[in-house]
């Protein structure tokens, strides 16, 4: 069974948090950082969780990668339906990035610029993609890492649960071994704090999510901060 930690917090500036977070049982966990005008983020996100929370529910874990995308598919569906029927949720998205452990194996289905990492002894990985615009310019060598993280359009995403509808899922399943740290977070974490900093508190701190959370409050907080620490036995 993996040790899981969970936290979440509105930041330092935002009047309200538009992420949502959930741990599902067996091993499951997602994150998703809602987008869109007055309370649409917030409505967003929480139609996601809700919707992938019930869609499990009702198949026999483990949950694979190609389960976890299915469950993507109709919450995008479902927040799509809610858009068009509601002028004040026009626009509306969320990222989702969902991990399901089963003892051997990781499973994880990805969209938008949560980030799913990995830490694996020293090696501290970033398992998923951003969709972001200024991912797509780092891929065609435009732009690097460094000059990403203070672009001016580095919060657009190229895709997002629920604002378009082909969306295009990653999705892939890994080895899990003994002693791996998975942390779900969404980017008020990683645009407040450098990955290195993120594995130091993996690392060391006895509960990781609240650490983690302080850290990206002392280094602005400019936005909703989330994240989800599950460590393998
Ligand atoms: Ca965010």
């Amino acid at each position: 069974m993996a040790k899981v930690y969970q936290a979440t917090h509105i930041g330092n500036v935002r009047h309200n948090n538009e992420d949502s977070l959930i741990v599902i049982e067996p091993e499951t966990f997602v994150v998703a950082d809602g987008m869109g005008g007055a309370s649409a983020g917030e409505v967003a996100s929480k139609m996601l969780i809700e919707t992938v929370k019930k869609f499990l529910s009702k198949s026999l874990a483990p949950w694979n990668e190609n389960i976890l995308a299915q469950a993507i598919l109709l919450a995008n569906d479902k927040i799509l339906n809610e858009a068009r029927r509601h002028e004040e949720y026009s626009g509306m998205g969320t990222t989702a990035t969902i991990l399901s452990l089963d003892g051997e194996q990781a499973y994880f289905a990805h969209v938008g610029d949560s980030r799913l990492y990995r830490l694996r002894g020293d090696a501290f990985e970033q398992l998923t993609k951003d969709h972001s615009y200024v991912e797509t310019l780092i891929r065609r060598g435009e732009l690097t890492p460094e000059e990403a993280r203070v672009h001016p359009m580095k919060n657009v995403l190229m895709q997002a649960v629920g604002a378009i509808a082909e969306l295009h899922i990653d999705k892939a399943n890994l080895p899990v071994e003994h002693g791996d740290i998975f942390l779900l977070c969404t980017d008020g974490l990683t645009n407040m704090i450098e990955d290195a900093t993120i594995a130091k508190i993996l690392k060391t701190a006895g509960n990781p999510a609240d650490a983690l959370i302080e850290a990206a409050l002392e280094g602005g907080g400019r936005d909703n901060v989330s994240v989800i620490v599950a460590g393998v036995d």
